[in-house]
């Protein structure tokens, strides 16, 4: 066993190699390559993952596994050992599974529509994107078919993102929060003028917004020896291992919130990478527990903290220092949590408010669903959008830009994703429940400025355990429940309750 042991982990090693050097070209390509690196770099990307897969794939690892089975059953199966034997094996069975062809025939379907997408959003024209469209969502599903499903179609996608989570499950969930959401939002929408968030615009000074970023990223415990901030046109976070996490910012002149936000949600990926043990690097143990865990980190801090009373109390004076003048008597803490709460429908998911959020992500979870099971053409798409919008937020898009062009999602083939974005605000709320009751202290250190006893927490029963469980296993480890709606739903009840007298 050691033998093969340490075989299976040179070859993981070489492969994490080849993945890791891909995402340090994806990281400058979207930060610093000049746009006519673009060819080139398509080509270096393909051939690195091409690489990596084929090393993956390769019946030597399927032989090593087999050979690892019986004497993995002897470890404590929460070993490093265990975990990694058995994750590898689950990811082996399912990248044999997809023929190389159709990898291939959706990477170049992607490439192209990607660029269809850009142009079909930039002139609000969704017959650009529709054929691409089409042929996506086609080969998508052959490749739902050839990874197998027991139940629904979907649940062969999802399992990429959010691994052994089903449909069904997250249609339970998403009818409990949709059961809350939408009382919650008709009685806000009556009185929707009870916060002013006009402090929050106005010209604001680039390299001040810049430096504001740096100070809060530095305050959260973000460590600038092993991670950096660069500028991108859509923030992100990226890991070449703990020792190196890169994240992205970006600035908008007139609005400061964006580029202070921003740094808490990557900030909180960024964290989360930078906590997985040294141990688990060059495997595939090596990134959170699943996308909805890792944006579980991102909107805590972004929103549960980033957005709170005890927020604004310390880090008003703050920005009062970066921004001399601008944030004058009378506004005070108090203006600006309010400010930066404020609930407005709008028609675009990345700028939606906490309470209106997952309404978006309920109507691309559905629309993803009737489009794989046939119940709804690619062609029709705008239409029903239009219509789940006028239902869910009482809007209707103006145009397909402001509606259905508005992701990248799709045009990339990340069917199956969105779910995951709700998820993690749920889950947020459920572990903030647990670390209330663990650090009673919390709002008052929160209102100091010490964020170490929080991240601390993340540290010892999240970060540390990188992939080695599942997101259910980990979730029920340190919650002692299942993923639920209830805890996300107390907390917005208590919080908006309060801001809108309701
Ligand atoms: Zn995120």
């Amino acid at each position: 066993m050691p033998d093969q042991l340490a075989e299976l982990r040179t070859r993981l090693a070489e492969i994490a190699d080849l993945h890791h050097a891909a995402s340090v070209l994806s990281w400058d390509q979207e930060t610093f390559m000049p746009p006519g690196g673009a060819m080139a770099r398509a080509e270096q990307l393909s051939t690195l993952r091409g690489l990596a897969h084929q090393k993956f794939i390769a019946d030597e690892i399927g032989q090593l596994l087999q050979d690892l089975t019986a004497p993995a059953a002897e470890l404590d199966p929460d070993s490093d050992e265990a975990c990694l034997i058995r994750v590898t094996a689950r990811e082996y069975a399912k990248a044999r599974k997809v023929p190389v062809a159709l990898e291939m025939e959706l990477a170049r379907t992607t490439s192209l529509a990607h660029h269809a997408w850009v142009q079909a959003r930039a002139e609000s024209n969704f017959a650009l994107f529709a054929p691409h469209g089409r042929k996506i969502f086609d080969l998508v599903h052959q490749k739902a078919e050839a990874l197998g499903y027991q139940e629904r179609i979907y649940d062969a996608l999802l399992d990429d993102y959010e691994p052994e989570m089903k449909t069904a499950q997250v249609e339970v969930i998403f009818q409990e929060l949709k059961a809350g959401l939408v009382p919650l939002l008709q009685a806000i929408s009556e009185r929707l003028d009870a916060i002013d968030d006009t402090c929050l615009h106005g010209a604001f000074d680039e390299h001040r917004q810049w430096a504001m970023a740096m100070d809060v990223l530095r305050l959260i415990g973000f460590d600038l020896q092993r991670g950096r901030q660069d500028r991108s046109a859509h923030p992100f976070t990226t890991s070449f291992g703990a020792g190196d996490v890169r994240l992205t910012n970006r600035v908008d002149p007139s609005y400061f919130a964006s580029c202070l936000y921003s740094a808490l949600h990557e900030g909180g990926h960024a964290l989360y990478d930078q906590g997985i043990p040294a141990e688990l690097y060059r495997t595939p143990l090596n990134h959170g527990a699943s996308l909805g865990v890792h944006e579980s980190q991102s909107r805590m801090w972004e929103n549960l903290v980033g957005r709170s009373r005890s927020f604004w109390k310390f880090f008003f004076p703050r920005l009062r220092e970066f921004f001399p003048g601008q944030f004058d008597n009378p506004l005070d803490a108090e203006q600006l949590y309010r400010a930066v709460n404020k609930v407005q429908p709008s028609f675009i998911r990345v700028e939606a408010d906490e309470v209106t959020y997952n309404l978006h992500i309920m109507l691309r979870f559905e629309m993803e669903n009737e489009l794989l099971e046939g119940k709804i053409k690619i062609d029709d798409a705008p239409e029903a959008w239009n219509a789940k919008m006028k239902a869910y937020l009482g809007l209707t898009p103006p145009n397909d830009a402001l509606g259905v062009l508005q992701d990248v999602h799709w045009s990339s083939g990340l069917i199956g994703y969105f779910p995951t974005y709700a998820l993690g605000n749920l889950l947020a709320a459920q572990w903030f429940e647990r670390i209330r009751a663990d650090l009673p202290d919390l709002d008052a250190q929160i209102e100091a400025g010490q964020f170490a006893p929080l991240l601390d927490w993340l540290r010892r029963h999240i970060h540390r355990h990188g992939g080695k469980f599942t997101p259910d296993e980990l979730i029920r480890r340190v919650t002692g429940q299942p993923l639920q709606a209830a805890p996300f739903m107390r907390y917005l009840k208590a919080k908006y309750g309060e801001l809108y007298q309701i």
